[in-house]
C-alpha cells in the first residue's frame, strides 16, 4: 500500500508517499498498480525503485504521475489519481473517463448462417435468424435493466454472413472445439471492425452438434481485432425456440436470451480484471453464493452486476463495465 498522512495537497506541491506492499500481478510490469483502502486512492508505483516523489499538476487537477529513479534512470509512471476524501471507485472512474472510457458498449451481432466443416453441414433457419435479430433489438433493455444502468448498450448492428464457416479449431482450452478469430483463424471479421467503434461482437454460428464441441451453448471471452480495434467476442452456437419470460422489477425478460447475457457477462468479467478489479464472485459461482439456477439466472446476474449479493460478497464495480472507445 501507499500511504501519506497528508489530507490535502495544493497544485505544484511536492509530497512523499511511502509504500510497504506490492500487488502481485506479474514481474513484467515496471509500474505496479497500488490500491489504498485507508486513504482511498489508486496509484501506480515503480517496482524496484530507489525513491520517488509526486507533483500535483500545475493545472490544479488531482491527476498525478510518479517520477522515479530506477538504476540511475528517470522514469515516469502511468497517470494516477488522488481524490482526497473521495472513494477509490470514484478515483478509478475519474481516471477512466480521462482516458475516454465509459460504460457504453457498442455491439455487433454477426450471424454466420451456414457451417460446412467436413461432413458437418448445418444452417440457421429463417426462424433462428429472426430470433437472433430479436436478441439484437432487446439487448439494450435487457442489459440496462439487469444491471440497473451500470452497463449501457450503445449502437447495435446486425450483419448476416452467408459464406459458410469451414473450420472450427479450438476453444478456450483444449477440451472443446470452437472458433478462432482474426487473420488465419476460422473466422475473420477484422475488416468489419475497421470503421466501427465496437466493444463486443456476438458471433452466432450453428456449430452445435459438431463432433468435438461437447455440450456448450456459448463461450466467452475471446478477443478480436487489431490494437486499435480490439474488442471482446462471445460465441453462441445454437438458438433454442422454447422461450419463457420472467418478470423482474416490472420488466419482462426473455429467459432464453440469458445464454447471450451470460457470455456477455464473461466479457465484463475479463474487462473488470483488465481494469484492476478482480475480487468479484465468479459468474459460475451461483449456488456457492446462495442463489439457485432459476429464471435463466436473472436474479443472480442482477445482484452480481449491481454489487448487491445477498451474502455481502463482492460483485462487479462500476469500473468493471468501463471500456475504451476509438
Ligand atoms: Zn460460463
Amino acid at each position: 500500500m501507499i500511504y501519506s498522512n497528508k489530507t490535502s495537497v495544493r497544485a505544484g506541491e511536492h509530497f512523499a508517499l511511502s509504500w510497504y506492499e506490492y500487488r502481485a500481478d506479474g514481474d513484467m510490469t515496471l509500474w505496479k498498480r497500488m490500491e489504498n483502502t485507508d486513504y482511498e486512492f489508486v496509484a501506480y508505483v515503480p517496482k524496484h525503485s530507489d525513491g520517488y516523489d509526486i507533483t500535483l499538476d500545475q493545472n490544479g487537477t488531482w491527476y498525478f504521475s510518479l517520477m522515479a529513479s530506477i538504476d540511475g534512470q528517470a522514469h515516469q509512471s502511468d497517470e494516477f489519481c488522488v481524490l482526497v476524501g473521495a472513494s477509490q471507485e470514484e478515483a478509478d472512474l475519474r481516471l477512466a473517463q480521462e482516458k475516454g472510457m465509459n460504460n457504453t458498449w457498442n455491439m455487433l451481432f454477426l450471424i454466420y448462417e451456414n457451417v460446412n466443416i467436413g461432413n458437418f453441414r448445418k444452417s440457421f433457419s429463417a426462424n433462428d435468424i429472426a430470433r437472433i435479430e430479436m436478441y439484437a433489438r432487446d439487448i439494450k433493455y435487457t442489459m440496462e435493466g439487469i444491471t440497473a444502468g451500470r452497463m449501457q448498450i450503445g449502437t447495435v448492428e446486425t450483419i448476416r454472413i452467408s459464406t459458410p464457416i469451414t473450420s472450427a479449431s479450438s476453444g478456450l482450452g483444449s477440451d472443446c472445439r470452437a472458433l478462432t478469430y482474426g487473420p488465419g483463424g476460422d473466422v475473420n471479421f477484422d475488416d468489419l471492425l475497421e470503421n466501427r467503434d465496437v466493444n463486443a461482437v456476438a458471433v452466432f454460428a450453428p456449430i452445435g452438434g459438431l463432433p468435438g464441441t461437447g455440450g456448450w451453448l456459448g463461450l466467452a471471452p475471446f478477443k478480436a481485432g487489431k490494437e486499435d480495434t480490439e474488442c471482446y467476442v462471445l460465441l453462441i452456437n445454437d438458438v433454442d425456440l422454447n422461450v419463457t419470460y420472467y418478470n423482474m422489477e416490472g420488466i419482462s425478460y426473455m429467459e432464453e436470451s440469458t445464454a447471450l447475457v451470460h457470455e456477455l457477462l464473461h466479457c465484463v468479467e475479463q474487462n473488470s480484471r483488465e481494469n484492476g478489479w478482480e475480487q468479484f464472485e465468479a459468474l459460475h459461482d451461483v449456488e456457492e453464493n446462495g442463489y439457485r439456477f432459476e429464471h435463466g439466472n436473472l436474479l443472480w446476474y442482477k445482484d452480481l452486476t449491481r454489487n448487491q449479493l445477498k451474502n455481502g460478497h463482492k460483485g462487479f464495480k462500476r469500473i468493471s463495465f468501463y471500456v475504451k472507445h476509438r
